[in-house]
């Protein structure tokens, strides 16, 4: 049976979205759960700094073709340059470059060539990795600086993380999503059994959260809210059940601000090991959040 995903997305960074994923897997791990960890949040990938992955397979990440031209077979005719519409190809002393920072990877340079010098090169934007941590196997990826394609880095990602709990019967994925509403979001929720989303009580990030949740539902993933902080702003965080209470959107649990979240973090431990005053608080929460499964 295909692996059930549960996806942590936030909207907004900074939310604490990473901090309660790698608690959450902590918390599976010493419960004796059997699941796999795949972090999607590819532009920004931060789960390796707490669960120091050892890295068993590593592979490169082919994005999109740039367009390049052989000036050898070129005849200067002008086209290619007239047509691209993204001002990507530049005469320079007399010979035909393309900029690869504007070249969209379109193609069509290539279509209108009578002489056939223009070839599409793939890039390589990113690698992706298979690795072992203390808490079971994951898949993790890093793009680029400036790279595009992170929606398709999260769906291989995904896919990996799929080829493990296949091959082992394993029944759960773990995803960090990234944030944000955009392609990379979108990919994380795709086949997604469940979408919990790390709210803070400020204004901007119950915006996100809407946005989040609103696009959780376009996917028809149900839907779970964690508020982080809860502490910091009552009014907010009552608002935040308000809005879930009408929606019949189920608030998971509500952690407070506490000073021993930031001490873990800074001493690299999870906040389930350094947190010995949030224990029934993520008991609690994350055996809901198993229950939202069912
Ligand atoms: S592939 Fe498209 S964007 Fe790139 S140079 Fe050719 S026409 Fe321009
Ligand atoms: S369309 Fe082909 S021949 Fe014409 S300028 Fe471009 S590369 Fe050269």
């Amino acid at each position: 049976m295909r692996a059930k995903e549960i996806v942590f997305i936030s909207g907004k960074g900074g939310t604490g979205k990473t901090t309660i994923t790698s608690s959450f897997v902590n918390w599976l791990y010493k419960n004796g759960y059997e699941f796999v960890i795949a972090d999607a949040d590819v532009d920004a990938a931060d789960m390796h700094i707490l669960l120091a992955p050892r890295i068993l397979k590593k592979e490169s990440f082919i994005g999109k073709s740039i367009a390049e031209i052989r000036n050898d077979a070129c005849t200067s005719c002008d086209l290619c340059r007239q047509y691209c519409r993204f001002e990507a190809i530049d005469i320079i002393n007399s010979e035909y470059i393309v900029n690869p920072f504007r070249c969209d990877g379109c193609g069509l340079c290539q279509l209108v060539c009578p002489v056939d010098a223009i070839d599409m090169i793939p890039q390589t934007v990113g690698e992706w990795y298979v690795s072992d941590t203390n808490s079971g196997k994951m898949v993790h990826a890093k793009l680029y600086p400036g790279a595009e394609n992170s929606g398709n880095l999260v769906t291989m990602v995904k896919h990996q993380a799929h080829l493990i709990t296949d091959e082992n019967d394993i029944p759960l994925i773990v995803v960090d999503g990234p944030p944000g509403i955009g392609c990379p979001v979108t990919s994380s929720l795709s086949g997604a059994s469940y979408a919990i989303i790390a709210a803070e009580p400020t204004l901007s990030a119950i915006h996100d959260m809407e946005r989040a949740i609103a696009t959780a539902k376009h996917f028809n993933v149900p839907v779970g809210i964690i508020i982080n902080k809860a502490t910091l702003n009552e009014k907010n965080t009552q608002s935040i059940k308000d809005y879930a209470n009408k929606r019949d959107i189920p608030v998971i649990g509500e952690i407070p601000f506490s000073r021993c979240v930031v001490d873990s973090l800074v001493d690299l431990k999870f906040t389930t090991d350094g947190c010995p005053e949030l224990r029934d608080i993520f008991d609690k929460m994350f055996k809901k959040i198993l229950e939202g499964l069912k």
